[in-house]
């Protein structure tokens, strides 16, 4: 889906439309091995032996969740817009 980078959407701060730059929702990187679920399975598989636990294989959404974010360009706030499962998103 192509999406325009600039669009006219209300915003609550503004209490009226301004323009909006449109930009994609990035999740933060996980701090690896850290969490006690990654460390409990970094426990279980050192040493001798084959993989401790399954491997997920069979993963039923293929496509990814997306998440449009609004920045007003009068106040700075940032507004999400609806997500949605799309296979590529792309803004222009
Ligand atoms: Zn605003």
């Amino acid at each position: 889906m192509n999406a325009p980078k600039e669009t006219r959407r209300y915003c609550p701060h503004c209490k009226q439309h301004q323009k909006m730059k449109r930009t994609v929702y990035k999740p933060g990187k996980a701090r690896e091995n850290m969490a006690a679920g990654w460390r409990r399975y970094n426990k279980k598989q050192r040493g001798y032996g084959t993989q401790s636990k399954p491997v997920f294989h069979k993963n039923a959404k293929l496509n990814k969740c997306t998440l449009p974010i609004f920045t007003c360009s009068v106040c700075k706030k940032a507004w999400h817009g609806n997500s949605m499962r799309i296979k590529k998103y792309e803004i222009q």
